[in-house]
């Protein structure tokens, strides 16, 4: 690749990444040839589109259901006052648009389900989740691991954060190798009602996509492997390795899950407590 593959807007555009050694402009035509699917257009998914937006990671999918609602606005950031009622996949769209005409968005305005999980991430290099609830956060987990499909997940609640991210290597754990079963229903409270500080998932967010980034460049160190826990309250980052669990459901030895359909997604939210992993170890 040269870099008459990008013309003179793209090279004061991209500019400071073209200064990078790490990063050059055939890095930057690798991000421009890149295509990430945002599952989540809430507070993770924010940031995370904008930056990819910014950065220039040419097809975005953005996957979201939900309508804008007020309470949204205290950390979605992509959304604003006069998107009250009307589609997160709208109003990202257009944000996009707006920082950077190189960016191809495609709408997913549905529920990711059993039925669409494995069409929609086969269209895509690299996937984002920024869910809320652990029925998408396993469903995506699960379909991503089967399918080889590499993919970032970041998950927050009242003050702290984690982040992580899994590949296709052979030695690479899956959420379920952190975290085997969700919580029963209940047992966690609901996201709608437990609060959370409106900066923090810019912060989370902005790490995941600082992941994706990584991966698409193929450059630096990703957090497969590890998981890291952000404490806003304490002003901490503290990283656990995982490791592959050899009994995992879904990337162990003798696997019991080898389709999305042979299980049952419970919809719940948060994230499980540190205590749970710290426990395991
Ligand atoms: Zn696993």
């Amino acid at each position: 690749m040269s870099d008459l593959d990008l013309d003179p807007t793209q090279l004061e555009r991209y500019s400071r990444h073209i200064f990078l050694d790490d990063v050059g402009p055939d890095g930057q035509q690798a991000l421009l040839d890149a295509s990430v699917l945002v599952i989540g257009a809430g507070g993770l998914g924010s940031p995370i589109i904008q930056y990819l937006a910014a950065a220039g990671v040419g097809t975005l999918g953005i996957a979201d259901d939900d309508d804008v609602e007020l309470s949204n606005l205290q950390r979605q950031i992509i959304h604003g006052d006069d998107d009250v009622g009307r589609p997160k996949v709208d109003s990202a769209a257009e944000y996009v648009a707006r920082l950077n005409p190189d960016v191809a968005v495609n709408k997913h305005h549905s529920r990711v389900t059993k039925d669409t999980v494995g069409e929609l991430i086969d269209a895509y290099d690299f996937v984002v989740d920024g869910t809320d609830n652990f029925a998408t956060r396993y469903l995506v987990n699960d379909a991503c691991t089967l399918a080889g499909v590499p993919f970032s997940h970041g998950a927050i609640f009242r003050f702290e954060g984690q982040v992580t991210t899994f590949t296709d290597a052979s030695d690479s754990p899956c959420y379920r190798c952190l975290f085997p079963e969700a919580p029963p229903d209940g047992v966690v409270p609901d996201c709608a009602t437990a609060g959370v500080l409106g900066v923090l998932p810019g912060t989370v967010g902005c790490i995941q996509a600082t992941e994706t980034v990584k991966a698409i460049l193929g450059r630096g160190e990703l957090l497969d492997g590890r998981l890291l826990f952000y404490d806003a309250m304490d002003m901490s980052f503290d990283t656990v390795e995982i490791a592959k669990r050899p009994d995992c459901p879904v990337c162990g030895d003798e696997p019991e899950i080898d389709s999305v359909h042979d299980v049952e997604y419970v919809d719940s939210c948060a994230v499980p407590d540190r205590t749970e992993l710290e426990a395991d170890d």
